[in-house]
């Protein structure tokens, strides 16, 4: 079982995008996200015990924002296909800092990789020839989740353990 903090969008915005990940699978293989895992993370905590995780996301205050879904990469380093805005938004790079510095105080240990505001789209893709244009999205950011991931024979299973509203 792992533990991550993420962001999810509206139900027909992940759709749009999983309809774009199937159409960059048939150049690129790979495995597309389903469109009901579709998020961003904002941190990510690996094994550890939720309870602490969720008293220190109570404590963060963000303000809501909007999301731009603007430009999609291949990272070759490991073999996905993401989607993301051009530049996080500061609300979006806010909500991250504090809710890694209330991670931190609560003991967690977190990864030192700086944040790169990503949407995997597909795994184990092979470099794309070319990435065709992203569907015009809206992504409201009005809470984030911690979620659990766990490994079934399908691939990894989702489980929204609790919700923080941002206001
Ligand atoms: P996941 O590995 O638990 O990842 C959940 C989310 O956390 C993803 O957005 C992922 O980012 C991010 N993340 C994972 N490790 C991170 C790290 N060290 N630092 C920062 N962010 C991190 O679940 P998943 O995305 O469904 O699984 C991805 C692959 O890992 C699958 O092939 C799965 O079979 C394999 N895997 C999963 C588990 C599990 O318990 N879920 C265990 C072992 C292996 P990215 O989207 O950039 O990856």
């Amino acid at each position: 079982m792992r533990l991550f903090f993420a962001v999810w969008p509206p139900a027909e915005s992940a759709r749009a995008l999983a309809q774009w990940a199937r159409s960059v699978e048939r150049d690129a293989g790979g495995k597309p996200t389903a469109q009901d895992k579709i998020h961003l993370t904002l941190a990510f905590l690996g094994g550890v015990e939720p309870q602490k995780a969720i008293a220190a996301a109570k404590r963060v205050k963000a303000a809501p924002h909007e999301l731009a879904v603007e430009q999609a990469r291949y990272w070759r380093q490991n073999s996905i296909v993401w989607a993301g805005p051009r530049e996080a938004p500061q609300a979006l790079l806010d909500l991250v800092e504090r809710l890694k510095l209330e991670l931190y105080r609560a003991e967690y240990i977190l990864e030192r990789r700086p944040f790169a505001a990503h949407v995997t789209l597909l795994r184990k893709a092979r470099p794309p020839k070319s990435l065709p244009p992203l569907p015009a999205i809206r992504w409201p950011v009005g809470e984030f989740l911690l979620m659990q991931s766990a490994v079934s024979s399908s691939g990894s299973v989702y489980q929204p353990l609790a919700r923080f509203e941002l206001q």
